[in-house]
């Protein structure tokens, strides 16, 4: 038996018949096939057909044009990856596996942003012998009315939502993805999950998976569960905070953490400082592919630890990069985490996006500004972020890095999907927009 036979004897035994087989677009939405699990061989040989212009797809369903990519026209295959295929302990009888996404000649697709995130992880290797570490944090919003009143990260929240956080937790603890730790936030009904760091795709993957099971869990206990970058309706929801998903990075070489025992601030490593500065100075650019929705700005303001300015700091969760050291017993937790990141990002663009400004920072040799303790709000010298989606899209349009490292092709597909979401909400309120993106990721 080779090893995807194996794998289908592994699924029918466990009752499993059905395979989601998962990418998500430019929009930031996870599309889906599924097959049944007797298929599975040949959805691996010969992918399962989609079209290319769910590239162009918007937040709403409805579709834009790109130079590339546009119409009815054309087809793609999904090859699923079985390295990570897991059954979902909240879809009984159900598996999920990520895809890569091919030309019908089974030609790699400019357009994947799959493929997309593993060349950039490559090129870390290649280049400089780096491995990363990422982690993505997951932060959602319950409905649950009467039962997730309960104070900001207070134990009462955990009280009222005991058994179905419980669940969740075995949930990915059966998955394989045991969480470090789960906690209520700051608005009412909200929630976070961070699980380990792993390679830059698998930690991609991982967002996917824990967020479906998220949704999973929460569905079964009537729970509708809000990934979006903000999900409170009316004035109150929008005076409170949004969901952010932060991702964490470390860069390593022969099993050491770049982020400690060098001579560079806070003792880290210059080719780590180098890292993070490439990082810190794309960020505006980096903004259109990890805060990519016109609704990522209502969530992207100062004063709510969502990393609106342009700044980075020892551990300073208003700042967009925040360092984090460790503690001297565990130089391996030192790490930075980018904190302007949200809900509606696609992960895969996230992470490619993210290795690619860090390598061009490596190969530049970049320092990091002076890092910024307290509130940067107001103080004179310290700029914010764009404050809108455009100003972001202008930033990646002109960003020489990231369209050197995305092409043509997935950089126009983007472009399209952003310009026109902007001109799909230009004339919403903000009511509007929470409205029409809640429930949507
Ligand atoms: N919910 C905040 C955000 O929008 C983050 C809060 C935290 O630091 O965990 O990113
Ligand atoms: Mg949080």
């Amino acid at each position: 038996m080779d090893h995807t036979q194996q794998a289908m004897a592994r699924l029918t035994s466990a009752g499993v018949g059905c395979v989601a087989l998962t990418w998500v677009d430019n929009a930031g939405i996870t599309r889906v096939k599924t097959v049944p699990t007797a298929r599975l061989k040949d959805a691996v040989r010969n992918g399962v057909g989609m079209s290319p212009v769910f590239d162009v797809y918007l937040v709403d369903d409805s579709m834009t044009e790109s130079p590339a990519v546009g119409g009815p026209d054309g087809d793609l295959r999904l090859v699923p990856d079985l390295d990570r295929l897991t059954t979902l302990a909240a879809q009984p009888g159900w598996a999920w596996a990520p895809v890569d996404r091919f030309q019908a000649s089974r030609a790699p697709y400019p357009g994947c942003q799959r493929s997309f995130a593993r060349r950039q992880a490559e090129a870390a290797f290649e280049e400089f012998g780096i491995e990363l570490l990422m982690g993505f944090e997951t932060e959602w919003v319950v409905d649950a009315g009467a039962r997730g009143s309960g104070p900001a990260y207070g134990m009462a929240r955990v009280v009222e939502l005991s058994d179905y956080l419980r669940e969740l937790t075995e949930a990915l603890g059966a998955q394989g993805v045991a969480p470090l730790q789960v906690h209520p936030e700051y608005a009412v009904g909200q929630f976070e999950v961070s699980v380990a760091a792993a390679g830059p795709v698998a930690a991609a993957d991982l967002a996917v998976l824990v967020r479906e099971t998220v949704r999973g869990v929460s569905a079964r206990h009537g729970l509708p569960a809000s990934f979006a970058p903000m999900a409170g309706a009316g004035a109150e929801g929008l005076e409170g905070l949004g969901n952010g998903r932060h991702l964490h990075l470390s860069p390593w070489r022969d099993g050491k953490n770049l982020c400690r025992g060098g001579d560079g601030p806070f003792s880290m490593t210059a080719e780590c400082e180098a890292f993070l500065g490439g990082v810190f100075r794309e960020l505006p650019a980096l903004l259109a592919l990890g805060a990519p929705s016109p609704a990522s700005y209502l969530r992207l303001r100062p004063s709510r630890w969502a990393g609106a300015h342009h700044c980075w700091g020892l551990e300073n969760r208003e700042a967009a990069l925040r360092f984090v050291a460790g503690s001297p017993d565990d130089l391996g937790g030192a790490n930075a985490e980018v904190k302007s990141f949200d809900g509606a990002a696609n992960p895969y663009l996230v992470v490619g996006g993210v290795i690619a400004a860090g390598l061009a920072g490596l190969r530049e040799g970049l320092t990091l500004p002076p890092p910024v303790s307290g509130d940067p709000t107001g103080r004179p010298g310290l700029r914010r972020l764009p404050a809108e989606l455009p100003a972001a899209i202008e930033h990646l349009a002109e960003s020489a890095v990231l369209r050197e490292a995305m092409g043509e092709e997935l950089l126009g597909a983007v472009l399209a999907v952003r310009r026109a979401e902007v001109e799909l909400f230009a004339s919403a309120t903000p009511e509007e927009l929470v409205e029409a993106t809640r429930d949507r990721y």
